[in-house]
């Protein structure tokens, strides 16, 4: 399928670093979104490593050779498969960073990803940043974080909204550089023309509630450029505590 893209990220009102890095990879159709953590500039290098890493991987390999170094899951189409295979070595690159430079040890990032072939956009992911499938005027989450939160709200033992708002709400359960091996989530979307997938940092999800940026998406329709600055604007205005990316990836 055809897809129209365009990524933005901002510092936010309150931090001094950008952690977040993103890609808008229209040949290959590949699209991410990693937030960085760690001390002395640690995250900004931690995201940079996967998203470098990540688009190194899928543009030196291609769909029919499946000689990557990974299992195979059977669950899944070869792109999405190829997809995972990328998190995983960015993991692998992450730790090399930090066992070659001690200043970085503890870094870590997480990871939003979604590649796009001729039928189907594969998402993978490794932490709290998502994405989001915006179809017929519904919104939709395709990502489960990585959170604890997450996990407590999966158990019963939080409601939503309570995760939302609860102190440890930033305490995430799996990040690239965080073990020695890591497992991706990974999920397909079968597109449509006119779908619209969101891949952002926790930037924008903690600031900016599901409903408003249903709206915004919605009322800039044929302008993703737009749509980026006004979800970021959306944060900032919220108080932008974080730093806050989102990519639109449209679908033709
Ligand atoms: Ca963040």
């Amino acid at each position: 399928m055809d897809v129209k893209a365009f990524g933005l990220t901002h510092v936010g009102r309150q931090r001094q670093h950008n952690e977040d890095a993103f890609l808008v990879e229209n040949d290959a159709r590949l699209f991410l979104v990693a937030d960085g953590m760690g001390g002395h500039a640690a995250g900004e290098i931690a995201s940079r490593i996967a998203v470098d890493s990540i688009s190194e991987f899928i543009l030196h390999t291609k769909e029919d050779d499946g000689t990557w170094p990974h299992a195979y899951d059977e669950h899944f189409r070869r792109s999405t498969n190829r997809l995972m295979a990328a998190l995983r070595m960015a993991n692998t690159r992450v730790l090399e960073a930090m066992r070659k430079d001690a200043r970085l040890r503890g870094m870590g990032t997480t990871v939003v990803a979604a590649l796009a072939d001729e039928q189907t956009v594969s998402v993978a992911h490794v932490g709290d940043s998502r994405a989001y499938l915006i179809r017929e005027g519904q919104l939709s989450r395709i990502t489960n974080d990585h959170s604890w939160v997450f996990e407590q709200v999966q158990a019963g033992m939080l409601t939503e909204a309570e995760a939302e708002k609860h102190p440890l709400r930033n305490v995430i359960t799996r990040a690239l550089g965080g073990a020695l091996q890591v497992t991706p989530d990974a999920s397909e979307i079968d597109a449509r023309p006119g779908d619209v997938v969101l891949l952002c940092s926790d930037g924008l999800t903690g600031m900016v509630p599901e409903s408003e940026i249903l709206r915004i998406v919605t009322a800039n329709d044929s302008d993703l450029e737009q749509a980026c600055r006004q979800l970021i604007d959306a944060a900032n205005e919220r108080g932008g505590l974080d730093n806050v990316t989102a990519v639109l990836v449209r679908a033709m």
